[in-house]
């Protein structure tokens, strides 16, 4: 069974849950020998399940033989299959549990079901080397605090209806900004925030430990229709009321749990103001605090290669039978043996 170096494993993991299509091969020693991303992209910067889940059939074997060839192994030295079971859209993760599945089969290697959101805490822990963390995950699909607690990751705070980086980019594409290569819609927001002077009044909403950002997007949108307000000045105050939530809630999930650690990843976590605010919530927590290198912050193969890899290892395979998607799988409902066990 074991392959490379004696008693390690090579896992080669597959993401689809949205707009990137990656395919990542990890060995169990941590290291990240390959990590390849294709990312969908259409002209507005949305992300159209259907479409996307068609671009990343079309891109599955290139993308899949390239992790390979940079990974330098075989799939004979490929000791078992991880994919992205979910959350995310549909479509697109049953392209990329097609693949997984005919892989696993073909090959004979065990498959595992990875769920993302567990997959982002991982490789966070790994690459910025911390035990214990409070995870702040930000994306386009993603609003979550999340830390280990009683056998799992507890949800200790989530959106209520939109993500923040879903926010952030449907606010750019009704001003007129258009994304551009290694220039997503929320970066363009941030550049404008940098030349506002004016913080204009919006509606701030956090529910208990919960978050909304539908109510901000619209109240945004409207100042944005009413011509009354410069793009700049709108954007910084966008960006001051969404991330001052963020940073609440953060802050009092880690006086609750008195985590030692803060680790922020996901799309958003790119952005400069909101890194700037969490360092100063970890700060006055006495908590170290790290970001996740942006290549492993957005979707990609490796986390789930690595994911899976400690799920394997844990004694946890999807039999076929079982590997169907799971679109709304929160991360509370996934096991983690391997945190149990140290
Ligand atoms: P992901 O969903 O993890 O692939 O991340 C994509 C999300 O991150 C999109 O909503 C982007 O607009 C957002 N994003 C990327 N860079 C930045 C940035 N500098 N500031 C804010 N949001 C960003
Ligand atoms: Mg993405």
């Amino acid at each position: 069974m074991l392959a490379g170096r004696a008693g390690e494993m090579i896992c080669l993991g597959i993401e689809s849950t949205a707009d990137d299509f990656s395919v990542g091969v990890v060995r169990s020693d941590g290291t990240i020998m390959s990590n390849v991303v294709d990312a969908f992209s259409s002209p507005d910067g949305g992300i159209h399940p259907r479409e996307a889940a068609r671009h990343h059939s079309e891109v599955a074997g290139l993308v899949l033989r390239r992790a390979l060839d940079v990974a330098g192994v075989g799939m004979d030295e490929v000791d078992v299959i991880a994919f992205s079971q979910g959350p995310g859209m549909g479509p697109c993760l049953r392209t990329g549990a097609t693949v997984a599945r005919a892989l696993a089969s073909y090959f004979r290697k065990p498959l595992v079901g990875v769920n993302h959101c567990v997959a982002h805490v991982e490789i966070g822990r790994l690459v910025c080397e911390l035990e214990d963390p409070l995870t702040l995950y930000v994306s386009g699909g993603n609003t979550l605090v999340t830390a280990y607690e009683g056998g799992r990751y507890r949800v200790f705070g989530e959106t209520l209806d939109i993500p923040v980086g879903n926010c952030l980019d449907v606010f750019a594409r009704e001003a007129g900004l258009r994304p551009g290569p290694g220039r997503p819609l929320g970066a363009l927001v941030e550049e404008l925030a940098r030349g506002g002077r004016e913080l204009v009044p919006l509606p701030y909403v956090v529910k208990g430990m919960d978050l909304s950002f539908s109510g901000l997007l619209t109240a945004a949108l409207r100042l944005l229709r009413s011509g009354r307000y410069r793009l700049e000045d709108l954007c910084f105050s966008l960006q001051e009321v969404a991330f001052s939530m963020l940073a609440e809630v953060t802050e009092r999930a880690l006086a609750h749990t008195e985590k030692e650690e803060l680790l922020l990843t996901g799309g958003v976590a790119a952005n400069g103001r909101l890194r700037s605010m969490l360092a100063q919530v970890a700060e006055e927590h006495g908590a170290r605090f790290a970001v996740v290198p942006k290549e492993l912050a957005l979707d990609n193969g490796a986390m789930i290669a690595w994911t899976g890899l400690l799920a394997y290892r844990h004694g946890l395979i999807t039999p076929v039978e079982e590997s169907y998607v799971r679109p709304r799988w929160r991360i509370d409902e996934a096991p983690v043996p391997w945190r149990s066990s140290g």
